[in-house]
């Protein structure tokens, strides 16, 4: 099993320094030492010809009868336009190879708003989020406090079911991988194998290690050193203390002290490489949860007074997932979740773009590796993963206009090059799956919950509120909740505003006979925001609570005004900003109009009883994938379903 192969390369996670000396803040070149990487293009499951491949014939033994299976991949910020232009750019061969050889649809349409959690519960469910009830990726809950908000990627489903979870009640086998909605902490959302994302124990750091003469109190043998080692700590806040040892490996009679060793008990370990400046690491930290990070050794100073080690440490996470014994294995084949692609670092400076692209490619590959075992492993009859290279190279890399901070022609193609080659890894890691897929027993469906657009404004939206008089903050900006009466939450380019109304938020104090007046009055603060530097209008539509089942999205959970900004402004719902508007710090957003080209995402299918005819079909809702996936395997879908079944993938069966 070639994947197996690769997951010995993906335990041996380490980069190859450009020089044992590099610059103190410049980026150091760096390239994964990995098959990820290193295979030359990727071969193609199905054969790369537009040609249709001929109709396989039936060659298994009568006792071993085909069962159909699905297996979905969610590309999450997937737009379509874009990954339709690289695949004709040749640059995605895999993803062009199965819409060559199955069907795409022009576009699919998203949900509103636009975002990923709500997006992807209508994806997993097939109803809308005015019965998901996961209007947002943050919303409010009135019995909480008012300025409080929850996570939709936390909450459960209101009055809908996952179809992995439909699957498994009409008496298949299901799996659902890293998908937002999936998660071992509901048990009516579970699937028979369920991944949930990881969780983090926490965040990231750049830290500086006081380095000191070492005083050889580490257990086991200590590896070769030619010039007196050093040693140092530090601590990640309630995870554990990291010993840091610093050596010579070489023997060229210079003191050049370029080799570290991280570990948790001051041990040395034979299994645990070291590592060179501009290398990556990883290190569990916590035994009891299988708890880890990756480490990035990003400068050894010698000629200070106090040697001292520049270390990144990734986010700290630990795997969930149900059955207990699938969390085992989890982490004893693979190791820690890891943390992905991190703007927090990337904003902060302690990283660069192209530890930034490492990063994503680390979790990629990753997370198709455990997808791809899962498949083998427990043949689930529907499997359903994630995947999220688009939407992380978008948020930072979707530099592409003059409005933009800091636009330049040589900045935009690099950034450019940059998103380009996280979608490059989005198709090796399709190919880690395509190698264990078998696609004349499975239908392969690829999906996105949301496209991408380019921002250049940054709109606090609850100044909006605070200067219309709706919203009080004490001095230390905190919401006045007995005096506000409005408050903003906000996702990408949406936002839903909460009335504190009486006898309905937990501090609700607006008169019912008031509350028309203070919608109307939000409604009119938002309308008329325009843009001080172009006098355009910021919002491109804005709804009363009564008028969004327009949009499918009439529900509790979506507040009482609700809308979303013209593409190119991005809200923010800081409070005590004493302005409005400001250059975003960040490239690309979504949660617009799901109608915009921008949101549109992919659809790609191909395998098991999908024409082999590269047909272009019309557009189709993220609604009816649940449906679809419902009929290819023969059970009734949930009677919470809004989409109905893509017929290209049904009638040729
Ligand atoms: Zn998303």
């Amino acid at each position: 099993m070639k994947y197996l192969v690769k997951l010995v390369f993906l335990f041996s996670f380490i980069l190859v320094a450009c020089s044992s000396q590099p610059p103190a803040t410049a980026a150091p070149t760096q390239r994964i030492v990995s098959s990820a990487t290193n295979t030359p293009l990727p071969t193609a499951t199905i054969t790369p010809t537009d040609t249709p491949a001929p109709i396989p014939t039936q060659t298994l033994e009568e006792s071993t009868p085909v069962k159909p299976s699905v297996f979905l991949i969610s590309w999450d910020g997937g737009r379509a336009d874009m990954v339709y232009d690289w695949m004709a750019a040749g640059q995605l061969p895999n993803f062009a190879n199965l819409a060559a050889n199955g069907v795409r649809a022009e576009y699919a349409i998203t949900v509103d708003p636009s975002l990923t959690a709500s997006a992807h519960n209508s994806i997993s469910t097939g109803s809308y989020p005015n019965r998901t009830g996961i209007v947002s990726n943050a919303f409010h809950n009135p019995n909480d406090s008012f300025y409080w908000y929850r996570q939709g990627f936390f909450e459960p489903l209101d009055d809908a079911e996952p179809v992995w979870a439909t699957a498994s009640r009409a008496g298949l086998t299901s799996a659902a991988l890293f998908f937002p909605g999936g998660s071992p902490s509901f048990p009516a959302q579970t699937a028979d194998y369920t991944i949930g994302y990881g969780v983090r124990d926490a965040y990231s750091r750049q830290v500086k290690v006081q380095m000191a003469p070492f005083e050889d109190d580490w257990a086991g043998s200590a590896p070769e050193t030619f010039s007196p080692p050093y040693q140092g700590s530090f601590v990640i806040p309630e995870v554990a203390r990291v010993h840091v040892y610093l050596y010579d490996p070489t023997d060229d009679g210079v003191p050049n002290h370029d080799a570290v060793l991280l570990n948790i008990e001051r041990r040395f370990e034979p299994d645990i490489p070291a590592v060179h400046a501009g290398q990556w690491s990883p290190l569990h930290l916590v035994k009891s949860t299988s708890s880890g990070a990756d480490f990035l050794v990003q400068n050894i100073d010698l000629e200070r007074a106090v040697p001292e080690v520049t270390l990144f440490h990734s986010a700290v996470y630990h795997n969930t997932a149900a059955p207990r014994e699938l969390l085992e294995e989890l982490n004893d084949k693979f190791g820690f979740f890891p943390a992905g692609a991190d703007s927090y670092a990337l904003e902060h400076g302690w990283i660069t773009d192209e530890d930034y692209l490492t990063m994503l490619e680390r979790a990629s590959a990753w997370m198709a590796e455990v997808s791809a075992w899962v498949y083998t492993t427990y043949q689930p009859d529907l499997l359903m993963t994630w995947q999220n290279n688009f939407d992380s190279a978008g948020h930072v890399w979707f530099l592409n206009n003059e409005r933009q901070p800091n636009y330049s022609p040589e900045l935009a193609a690099r950034y450019a090059d940059y998103y380009a080659q996280a979608a490059v890894a989005a198709d090796r890691a399709l190919d880690i799956m395509l190698d264990v897929i078998d696609l004349e027993q499975t239908t392969l469906i690829m999906v996105s919950d949301h496209g991408m657009a380019p921002v250049h404004t940054t709109v606090y939206v609850n100044t909006v509120l605070e200067w219309a008089g709706l919203l009080r903050l004490d001095n230390r900006n905190y919401i006045d909740v007995d005096r506000s009466r409005a408050f903003a939450v906000v996702s990408g380019g949406a936002v839903h505003v909460y009335i504190n109304l009486l006898d309905h938020e937990r501090d609700g104090f607006v008169s019912p006979e008031a509350y028309s007046g203070v919608q109307a009055q939000i409604v009119d603060a938002l309308v008329s925001l325009t843009d001080p530097d172009t006098g355009e209008l910021v919002f491109q539509r804005v709804f009363r609570q009564d008028e969004l089942s327009f949009i499918n999205l009439d529900h509790p959970n979506a507040g009482d005004v609700f809308a979303q900004v013209n593409p190119g402004y991005v809200l923010d719902g800081w409070r005590g900003k004493n302005r409005i508007f400001e250059p975003a710090n960040y490239y690309g957003q979504h949660g617009y109009d799901s109608a915009l080209p921008e949101m549109h995402g992919l659809f790609i299918a191909a395998g098991a009883g999908v024409p082999r005819t590269g047909e272009v079909i019309p557009p189709i809702s993220v609604v009816d994938y649940a449906p679809t996936i419902a009929q290819i395997l023969g059970f009734e879908p949930a009677p919470t379903v809004d989409g109905t079944p893509i017929l290209a993938l049904i009638k040729h069966e």
